[in-house]
């Protein structure tokens, strides 16, 4: 099983990604907690060039392109063989923050975008993507050194946070949107509910 989380900056994606880690552990299901991008060796050295200021300006398809080699190799490393040990693969961040933060605050073309990140992935889907919702003007600022991206603007945030929400309606089936400022307990359990009943399945 194979389930995302997405959702902006600061609206408590790693609060509930460990909740939900914690809560399968519990049942003794092994599973695989994980995030992009950076979580490889390359993936990291990928992140620190995107994300550090001192990297400058980066070309946008260059930037686009660095996301979707984190991607590809990610899968390739970790995802893939883990969902092959019929372990429960659980993600801090997937395509769609790629549509979501390429596509849409930047200049690309989204089909385009929506195509390199496909291709980077091979079209593999989750199975869930639990989208926590909020009013980027209600995220906490959980870094004091912002990175480059969060120090974008608010209409940046406000359009990400907008193609997010097109992309659950678009395939409702696969996504459970949840709005991030209901406590951290009850969203915890809407999610786990969900999981339970795909993990029944
Ligand atoms: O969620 P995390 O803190 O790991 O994300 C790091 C930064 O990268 C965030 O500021 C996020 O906005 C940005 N990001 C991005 N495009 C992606 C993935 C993350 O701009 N595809
Ligand atoms: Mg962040």
């Amino acid at each position: 099983l194979f389930v995302v989380f997405e959702g902006g900056d600061g609206v408590g994606k790693t609060t509930q990604v460990s909740r939900l880690v914690d809560w399968l552990a519990a049942q003794g299901r092994p599973v695989l907690r994980t995030f992009e991008p950076g979580d490889t060796p390359a993936g990291r050295q990928i992140r620190a060039l995107v994300l550090d200021p001192a990297t400058g300006d980066l070309a946008p398809r260059a930037e686009a392109l660095l996301y979707a080699a984190d991607k590809a190799h990610h899968l390739h490393a970790l995802v893939l063989p883990a969902l092959a040990r019929g372990e429960v693969v659980v993600c801090d961040r997937y395509v769609d923050s790629m549509l979501a933060y390429q596509g849409a605050g930047r200049v690309l073309d989204e089909d385009e975008v929506e195509r390199v990140a496909r291709w980077a992935t091979g079209d593999l889907r989750p199975h869930l993507t639990v989208l926590l919702d909020l009013d980027p003007a209600e995220a906490v600022a959980t870094k004091i050194d912002k990175d480059r991206l969060e120090a974008a603007g608010d209409a940046f945030h406000l359009s990400v946070r907008s193609h997010f929400l097109a992309l659950a309606a678009r395939d409702p089936e696969h996504y459970l949107v949840l709005p991030a400022r209901r406590p951290v307990d009850e969203l915890a359990t809407a999610i786990r509910d969900r999981v339970a009943t795909l993990l029944a399945d």
